[in-house]
């Protein structure tokens, strides 16, 4: 349901503006069909009002009238610090679908856009489309993407590009950012009705508590602390994770300067702009904590309303410390699954964490590593493994196969069984950004091909495509490595 909460501080009405002679770029027929939208023999919508629709240019499209669209107020934290009111600058709420919100990124000015200029332009939105698809495919919740239509209307970034609307459709927009923003403004009034909407309409089963609002950031942590976990475990790296840019649905939502790790470097950060690495990969996990502990204090009004004041403290502060617990059983889970280990025993961790440690010295490619580890044969004599020969210290890495080879023999799987469990986990396809990076240089030129190629391919990132090989391969070394900043 979308985000309505009454009164125009907080839900201002606001029209796209429209874009001259508005094409598609891409277009995901999968978030078609969670929107329920009709399509044609091209795969496009068979009602062709949807272009103009999706690019911001009108709101009618099949049987929906988009009588109301939106932009919201939110404030936030960025880079660590209060940044104050933010807000929907170029996302416009169009309203629901299927049960879904969708909207428009880059449609235009809103009274949130402070200096901005309310667009998104074709390198930025075909980034956050494909890996909107990606995330989707490898199983992580993920706000979605619909479309991106483009036009020739020139914005100025660092270069002169071209604008381009990215529809995006998800369950609830809400983020930490709302909470902070109202929290901030001591509008406790509005901080209820905010969180009454959330658990009414995505967390109902607060209500079986009278902790109400203590058991809604619970929840929001557990899915978050899930999300982080998900994220390491196939390398992607989220690059700007701002309190505004933290879902509380666990989504992952706001692709900017995102990354997957192509070598595994353990403090890799994706963001060019992120000089101190604030948000390098491995403090991912304590960075969402810092979030979490910001929703816990923009709470405080809330938990406070159903029991004393000191207590209300006392109970979220002991809620947070569960996130650090939360994180740590996901992400050894998860890990212990891409090691093809169906149960627990007490010394993987300190073997994974060996592995991790020679990958990070040897800057071993994640995502190759670990879908080939899924091929290794139990009985493989260890000077044999071919992997060995991507890691600088023979000796280290052959007494890790030895040690994992053994460990191996105490799960009751044959070698095709666990290959097959382990690829199911360990993706053979993700978007690395020299991947992207060809099929926006494409666009650019208006060959749009290989952004639907690549969705193609994504879209199920655990299956061989022996045909897509070389989409699986490391960037070459001679490759310079892509410079991602915010500027999108
Ligand atoms: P981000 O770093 O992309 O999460 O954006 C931070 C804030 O700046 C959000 O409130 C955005 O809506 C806003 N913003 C980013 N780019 C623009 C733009 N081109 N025009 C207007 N607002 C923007
Ligand atoms: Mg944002």
């Amino acid at each position: 349901m979308a985000f309505t909460l009454s009164g125009d501080d907080v839900c201002q009405a606001t029209l796209p503006t429209p874009v001259p002679d508005p094409y598609w770029v891409a277009f995901s027929t999968s978030s078609a069909k969670l929107a329920g939208i009709p399509l044609d023999d091209n795969n496009l919508p068979a009602d062709k009002a949807w272009l103009e629709v999706l690019s911001g240019n009108q709101l009618d499209a099949g049987d929906h009238h988009f009588s109301n669209p939106i932009a919201t107020v939110y404030s936030g934290h960025q880079f660590g610090a209060w940044a104050g009111q933010l807000g929907d600058g170029r996302a416009i709420l169009l309203g629901d679908i299927a049960g879904q919100e969708l909207q428009l990124k880059g449609a235009g000015k809103t009274r949130f856009s402070r200096m901005g200029d309310g667009r998104a332009v074709l390198r930025s939105s075909i980034r956050e489309f494909l890996a909107s698809e990606a995330m989707h495919g490898l199983g992580i919740p993920t706000t979605r993407a619909l479309s991106i239509v483009g036009s020739d209307l020139p914005v100025r970034r660092e270069t002169l590009e071209t604008a381009a609307v990215c529809a995006r459709i998800a369950p609830s927009f809400i983020r930490v950012g709302h909470f902070e923003h109202f929290a901030s403004l001591q509008k406790h009034e509005r901080l209820k009705e905010l969180a009454d909407l959330l658990i009414q309409d995505h967390y109902p089963e607060c209500l079986q508590t009278k902790d109400t609002y203590l058991d809604l950031f619970k929840r929001i942590c557990k899915r978050n602390a899930k999300l982080v976990a998900q994220w390491q475990a196939v390398g992607f790296c989220h690059g700007v994770l701002n309190s505004d840019n933290i879902s509380v649905l666990g989504l992952t939502i706001d692709y900017g300067p995102f990354g997957f790790l192509d070598q595994f470097q353990i403090d890799h950060i994706c963001n060019h702009s992120d000089q101190g690495g604030r948000y390098a990969y491995h403090r991912q996990p304590q960075v969402m904590h810092w979030n979490m502990a910001c929703l816990a204090s923009a709470m405080i009004p809330l938990v406070e309303l159903q029991c004393n004041e000191s207590e209300a403290q006392e109970q979220l502060r002991k809620a947070l410390e569960e996130f650090p617990i939360s994180y740590a059983q996901a992400w050894q889970s998860l890990f212990r699954k891409k090691l093809g280990f169906t149960t627990e025993q007490d010394g993987d961790i300190a073997l994974l964490e060996r592995l991790l440690q020679a990958m990070h010295d040897s800057k071993v490619d994640f995502t190759n590593f670990f879908r080939r580890l899924g091929g290794l044969k139990m009985n493989a004599p260890v000077d044999q493994i071919e992997m060995r020969d991507d890691f600088v210290d023979r000796n280290a890495i052959d007494q890790w196969f030895s040690d994992y080879l053994a460990r191996l023999g105490d799960e009751f799987s044959n070698d095709l069984v666990r290959q097959n469990s382990m690829n199911q986990v360990n993706p053979k396809y993700v978007l690395r950004n020299h991947l992207a990076q060809v099929a926006i240089e494409l666009a650019q030129k208006k060959d749009f091909s290989e952004v639907g190629k690549l969705l193609n391919i994504l879209t199920k990132p655990f299956d061989e495509q022996p045909e897509h090989e070389s989409y699986a391969l490391a960037p070459h070394p001679n490759l310079d490595s892509i410079e991602v900043s915010c500027s999108s």
